[in-house]
């Protein structure tokens, strides 16, 4: 009978198993033994060629009554493979999961994440940087006042009301943040406040150029919860003079080094820079310069990225930390310095971009050699794009959904005085629905990667709802852990 067929068939689909769709393989030791990774479960175990042989199997489903059949040390290794999610009931059902996880990752209240920028001037002119090119801009650029601080607070206050999560998490950005101190200090200590008194962890985080940072500075700011301090090298002493100067030409390394001395012991320091093909092989010998300082175990992270470059250069010969139009306008009015560096306490303006290039392996793998954390590679996203309680606030209180976007107004999604304007309730809108993965088939990087970074899909491809595609970067970082693992079982 046809209807029994059916059913047969149906019972039989139900109990099958098969490969996940986020399943990595990276051989090790010749193929002898196989490392495993689930980007959706993170699970990550060396295994033995056979038992990746048996995975392999499982690339079209395979019902319950063959695996009943197999040898027992089979049906075993069979065993620890679902629980660890690389073997999964069907694909389909793992598809459909994809999008349960980025609601998810969106709807979490876990931590109220909010990027504060106290002003877009810089006391820098970095060659890369569409700030650097204009002799004015940082003069006439935006600052904080302490009225929009004050209702900047206020704002955070009723989010924690609304949102009640378990933890704050404040970042201080710019421009420079420390150009505008009383700013930082109101909102920091006001949180502090609030927070304490309900019972709330604070902690708050700057992204800074180094040069003004303080021991006064890090004291105060220990008291409202300073979790980390990052601040941006690039290159050793001569690229980086060269790269960073002050706006009046001067080098800028030395007295960040010393400050960094200075500030090492009451904080946590994590370390960034930017390259580009004139910079990037200066960055071994500033890794063993820091190496050598007496500070070197206390910095937490070290993390270097190329410079974001747009297809538009602005300006001849200029390479463009600010994404910008095709006017050369910037995307991103604040510096992007700062941009995926990685998840940690010591504060990023943005956690995940993943812009691959074979030298990110490279200096990922001498950050090592030289003793310093650093990010995976392989870790990055979903960033702060997608999650509905991270939050980026302006100098004049506009809200963005990532600090990428701070430098065009249009794309603002609020503001902190609540008032409804419908082209900002139409960004509300629309960022909410982006899903630029969907564009991405079966890619075993989605959970991580959620299409890539959307600034760069808006200034690359000028629609944010497109991935930008940087998976050889993925994979060359998934071969690098799978051998860190190894070497370290
Ligand atoms: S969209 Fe890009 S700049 Fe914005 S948080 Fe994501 S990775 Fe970072
Ligand atoms: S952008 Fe590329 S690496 Fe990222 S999920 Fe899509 S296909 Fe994968």
């Amino acid at each position: 009978m046809r209807w029994r067929a059916k059913l047969e068939r149906q019972l039989l689909n139900d109990r099958a198993m098969q490969a996940s769709i986020f399943n990595l393989r990276v051989p090790i030791d010749s193929g002898r033994e196989v490392f495993l990774m689930n980007t959706m479960t993170d699970a990550q175990m060396i295994v033995s060629d056979d038992v990746a042989a048996l995975l392999e199997r499982f690339e079209q489903p395979v019902s319950d009554v063959v695996l009943d059949h197999l040898p027992a040390d089979e049906r075993e290794a069979i065993g620890l493979l679902e629980e660890n999610g690389f073997l999964v009931p069907n694909r389909q059902d793992e598809r459909a999961a994809i999008d349960g996880f980025f609601v998810r990752t969106k709807e979490s209240t876990e931590e109220l994440h909010i990027t504060v920028l106290t002003t877009l001037q810089c006391n820098f002119a970095c060659d890369y940087c569409y700030q650097g090119d204009r002799g004015d801009y940082s003069k006439f650029a935006e600052k904080m006042t302490l009225d929009t601080a004050h209702k900047t607070a206020d704002w955070i206050e009723r989010e924690l009301q609304r949102v009640n999560p378990a933890k704050l998490h404040i970042m201080f950005f710019g421009g420079e943040p420390l150009l505008n101190l009383p700013v930082m200090y109101l909102i920091a200590e006001r949180m502090a406040n609030v927070t304490r008194a309900r019972g709330v962890r604070q902690t708050i985080s700057i992204v800074t150029n180094g040069l003004l940072l303080s021991e006064e500075i890090v004291d105060r700011m220990n008291r409202y919860g300073l979790s980390g301090v990052k601040i941006t090298l690039d290159g050793d002493r001569d690229t980086h003079n060269r790269m960073r100067p002050l706006r009046g030409g001067q080098g800028t390394f030395d007295r960040i080094i010393e400050n960094i001395r200075k500030v090492a012991g009451k904080t946590r320091i994590g370390i960034g820079g930017n390259y580009d093909e004139t910079s990037v092989e200066s960055y071994p010998a500033l890794l063993a310069f820091l190496r050598e300082q007496e500070f070197a175990d206390q910095l937490v992270k070290v993390n270097f990225k190329p410079v974001i470059r747009d297809q538009v250069q602005p300006v001849k010969g200029r390479l463009t930390l600010t994404p910008v139009d095709g006017h050369g306008k910037p995307l991103g009015g604040t510096c992007m310095t700062s941009a995926g560096s990685g998840h940690g306490s010591t504060g990023t303006a943005c956690d995940s971009c993943g812009f691959a290039e074979d030298s990110m392996s490279f200096l990922r793998s001498e950050t090592k050699k030289h003793g310093f954390p650093t990010p995976d590679g392989v870790h990055g996203g979903p960033c702060h794009v997608h999650m509905k309680h991270a939050h980026t606030i302006g100098c004049d209180g506009s809200l963005y959904a990532c600090a990428g976007f701070t430098g065009e107004k249009s794309k603002s999604v609020g503001h902190i005085d609540d008032r409804r304007e419908s082209w900002r309730v139409e960004n509300r809108e629309q960022f909410d629905a982006l899903n630029p993965w969907s564009e991405c088939g079966d890619c075993a990087f989605i959970p991580v990667c959620a299409g890539g970074c959307l600034v760069a899909s808006q200034s690359e491809l000028g629609d944010m709802n497109r991935p930008t595609c940087h998976k050889r970067s993925f994979e060359s970082a998934a071969i690098a852990l799978a051998h860190d693992v190894a070497s370290a079982n």
